[in-house]
């Protein structure tokens, strides 16, 4: 065992552990050797902050993020509103580092979208510096934009940000939505800091389930530790995230598959300060 995998810190994402209680989310992860969670307001499980943060505290750990409130645009846009209000309460709540937002699906044409998720981004700002709670914007594959994202590649999320220019808001970079593009590098190497988060799944080939058919790191075909390295050059030094959102695993037990989550990437944190980028060269 590389003695300094123990000394980076790891964060569990609750979506791949829909089908079961906060409680053995967080013991589960705790049993697995990872440091903080991912909370999902959207779990099945999800009753109350007040409740997740007891569990998270019988396990001995610290949730690191939620995911997430309403999309920044919605047709109903003020429930949508309110949903980031009562996530950014909770994320508060819970000692949360960032709260993870998501654009929303394509409304009339992805510019206009965008447009209008910048406004509500820049409206979000002072509740999020309120609260001590950062907001981490997360692009999504292209081939979400007509359901989850009009926001679909780290160039566009970074504009944004960079428009916003507040500490309080930042990116999540996913190895899932991000891998396939041909200039991550170059763009991540404009990130200047302002990577929030890691979050690692693989792609598996073929994939039949584009929500919920991600793989396991290693799985796929995703350089994860390629992906890993540019980040931490674009001055990312964060925790990683695993975030594997598959149903797969429903009806194992909850240790086993946080187990063999942490086991998938020791060997991107063994190799990852050594891993030399050179796509961003
Ligand atoms: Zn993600």
């Amino acid at each position: 065992m590389v003695a300094n995998t123990h000394t980076r810190p790891t964060v569990l994402s609750q979506g791949t552990f829909l089908s079961v209680s906060a409680d053995e989310f967080a013991e589960a992860a705790a049993i697995a050797g990872f440091d903080a969670l991912n909370i999902w307001r959207h779990a099945p499980s999800f009753e109350s902050a007040s409740a997740v943060g007891m569990a998270t505290r019988r396990a001995g750990l610290s949730v690191h993020a939620v995911c997430r409130g309403g999309y920044l645009v919605e047709p109903d846009q003020r429930a949508a509103d309110d949903a980031s209000l009562q996530a950014l309460d909770d994320a508060a709540e819970l000692g949360a580092d960032h709260l993870v937002v998501v654009v929303g699906p394509v409304v009339h044409s992805a510019r206009a979208t965008l447009e209008r998720a910048a406004r509500v981004l820049e409206a979000l700002l002072p509740e999020a510096e309120d609260r001590g709670v950062a907001l981490a914007l997360e692009p999504f594959h292209p081939m979400f934009a007509a359901e989850k994202s009009a926001l679909v590649t780290l160039r566009a999320a970074l504009s944004m940000v960079e428009a916003l220019d507040s500490r309080w808001v930042g990116i999540a970079a996913d190895s899932y939505h991000l891998w396939w593009d041909p200039d991550l590098a170059a763009q991540f190497a404009h990130a200047d800091g302002r990577i929030l988060a890691v979050h690692l799944s693989d792609w598996l080939v073929p994939t039949v389930n584009l929500p919920r058919g991600r793989g396991v790191p290693g799985e796929g075909v995703i350089d994860l530790a390629g992906f890993v390295a540019i980040a931490r050059h674009a001055g990312f030094s964060g925790p990683l995230e695993v975030e594997v959102l598959t149903d797969r695993f429903d009806g194992q037990p909850a240790h086993s598959t946080a187990r063999l989550l942490r086991s998938s990437i020791e060997s991107i944190l063994a190799t990852g300060a050594a891993h030399t980028p050179a796509l961003a060269g």
